[in-house]
Parts: structure tokens; C-alpha cells; sequence
């Protein structure tokens, strides 16, 4: 296994290779103005959503069964449904516990970023080989419309404080993690009239930290939200601004916005829960 394997980072394998996440991350030290964690429906498919918040040993349980029925698994990633690293002690389980059963997987994480300096040696130590970071803007008065505060030490802050140190965690945690070779994905969500007009600069400015790629999501509107007044953007919009931001990174054009609890090829259905009640490896069948 490469890390040319991940079907994210490498649009050329998606159709054979797949991905798992693992959803053992509750806590987030954010709050998103778009994000809703408290869906546990299968018919709802974005991030944050997971049928189930599951302990580091059932997580590597129910992956063992997805391995017996789905060769074509290469990636075992945490990508919520909180932050992954605003819960670190289930997340560094979970990949010590993967990386020593199944060591020929590549391990994943996604996260905001705003504690990604503190975890950066671990990561690379438990040979971690990608990370996404979300970066959303760099802008004090965008980040106070998108963000309603960041938890550090137990305490909210708010404002220009907050929005320098979320940029200022960000940065350097991507720097130090591509400094280490780790191949780093910034996930920047497009919403519409607040960030939008941004994005070739978000694109600029991370390359200069050494991330690899880009990937721009269409805000997804979720009801109850601080903003779900705003739009999805067009696919013409977001087609327009990938235009813009590939004079700095690469692209990611085929994203399924996933949510939290996935399994297989990026765009299928299936997802973790039906893997936690199967019966030992020996007995499973390849899923519907
Ligand atoms: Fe939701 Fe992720 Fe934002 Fe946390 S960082 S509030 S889980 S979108
Ligand atoms: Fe890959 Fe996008 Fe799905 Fe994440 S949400 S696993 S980047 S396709």
C-alpha cells in the first residue's frame, strides 16, 4: 500500500480502492454556523452525521469485519462526528489500536485544525500519512459570522482573538505536518456571499504552508443552523472557483461529502452500523 492509494487525494483509484471512518470523535472545540451533529438517521448523508459514536475497541472490531467483506478498503480514517482531536485520547487509540492489527492500512484524520499543533509529533509517530485540515477563511470578520467561538482550555473566546488563533494553530499545523511529509488536504467550505469571494487567496496562502491539494465543498443548508440562510453554491459557482484556486493547489473535484461513519467506495451508501451486529469474519458475506 502507497499513499498513492487514498481515493480522496487520488481521483485516479477511486473506483478500487475505498475508505473507512471510524466514528469515535464526540467532542468538538468549534462551532461551525453550519454544522448539525445530533442527526443519527441512515438517510442523511453529510459530515458529522453517524448512526452510532462508537469506543475505540468496537470501532476496530467493526473494521475487521468490513476488511473480511471489502478487500478493497484502504484507509482507516477518523473524521468525526465532532473534531477528531477535540476528542484525542479515543482518536490516538483507535489509530494505535488499527496501525498495530492492521498495519497495511493507511491512516487518516480530518480536523479543524485548532489543536493539531499539540498532536502534530503523535500523529506523524503513529505514522499517520494524511491529514485534512478545514480551512474556512483567514479573515477576522468572516471567521465571526462563521464561527460562533472556539473552545480552548475549557474557556469559549470569541472575536479577533479567536479567529488569529484558530489561522495561527492552523497554519502551523500544517506546516510542521508537511514539513514531515505527511500529505496534507484542506477542506474549505464555499458559502456562498461570506467566504466565497476568498477562496483564490485560502488557496494561495495554504499552498505556502505545504498542503497538497484542495477541496472545495458546497455549503450543505442545514435546518436550524446559524447558516442556513445561506445557499448552497451552484455547481457553475463552485466549478468557477475551483478555476480559480488550482492556480495555486491541485483540485479535488470528486468529493462525496461523506458522513462520519462511511464504508467502501467514495459515492456508495454503506455505512458502519450493520458491520457492529455481523457475526465473526469467517461467516460474512459481501454486502448488499
Ligand atoms: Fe461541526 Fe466539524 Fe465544525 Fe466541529 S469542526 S463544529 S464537528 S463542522
Ligand atoms: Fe473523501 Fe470527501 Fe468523503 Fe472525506 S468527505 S472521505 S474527502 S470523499
Amino acid at each position: 500500500m502507497t499513499q498513492a492509494d487514498h481515493p480522496c487525494f487520488n481521483a485516479s483509484v477511486r473506483s478500487r480502492f475505498g475508505r473507512v471512518h471510524l466514528p469515535v470523535a464526540g467532542d468538538c472545540n468549534l462551532s461551525c454556523g453550519y454544522c448539525n451533529r445530533r442527526y443519527a438517521c441512515v438517510n442523511e448523508s453529510r459530515p458529522g452525521v453517524t448512526q452510532k459514536l462508537l469506543r475505540p475497541e468496537e470501532a476496530c472490531e467493526a473494521l475487521a469485519k468490513v476488511l473480511s467483506s471489502m478487500p478493497q478498503i484502504r484507509v482507516a480514517a477518523i473524521a468525526g462526528p465532532g473534531d477528531p482531536l477535540a476528542s484525542a485520547p479515543a482518536t490516538l487509540q483507535t489509530l494505535q489500536m488499527v496501525k498495530k492489527r492492521f498495519p497495511s492500512l493507511l491512516l487518516c484524520l480530518s480536523t479543524n485544525g485548532l489543536a493539531l499543533p499539540e498532536y502534530c509529533n503523535e500523529l506523524v509517530e503513529l505514522g499517520v500519512s494524511h491529514v485534512t485540515v478545514t480551512v474556512n477563511t483567514l479573515q477576522d470578520k468572516n471567521a465571526a459570522s462563521i464561527y460562533q467561538s472556539i473552545q480552548v482550555a475549557d474557556s469559549p473566546l470569541q472575536g479577533a482573538m479567536a479567529a488569529q488563533l484558530l489561522r495561527e494553530r492552523q497554519e502551523e499545523g500544517v506546516r510542521r505536518l508537511s514539513e514531515q511529509k505527511v500529505t496534507v488536504k484542506i477542506n474549505t467550505v464555499v458559502l456562498p456571499s461570506l467566504n466565497d469571494r476568498e477562496i483564490p487567496h485560502i488557496a494561495q496562502t495554504v499552498a505556502g504552508w505545504g498542503a497538497k491539494i484542495m477541496n472545495l465543498i458546497g455549503l450543505i443548508p442545514v435546518a436550524g443552523t446559524p447558516l442556513a440562510h445561506l445557499p448552497a453554491p451552484s455547481s457553475s459557482e463552485l466549478a468557477k472557483l475551483r478555476t480559480e484556486a488550482q492556480r495555486f493547489l491541485p483540485q479535488m473535484t470528486h468529493c462525496s461529502r461523506c458522513r462520519a461513519d462511511a464504508v467502501g467506495l467514495l459515492g456508495e451508501k454503506h455505512i458502519l452500523q450493520p458491520f457492529l451486529h455481523r457475526p465473526p469474519s469467517s461467516c460474512v458475506s459481501s454486502p448488499a
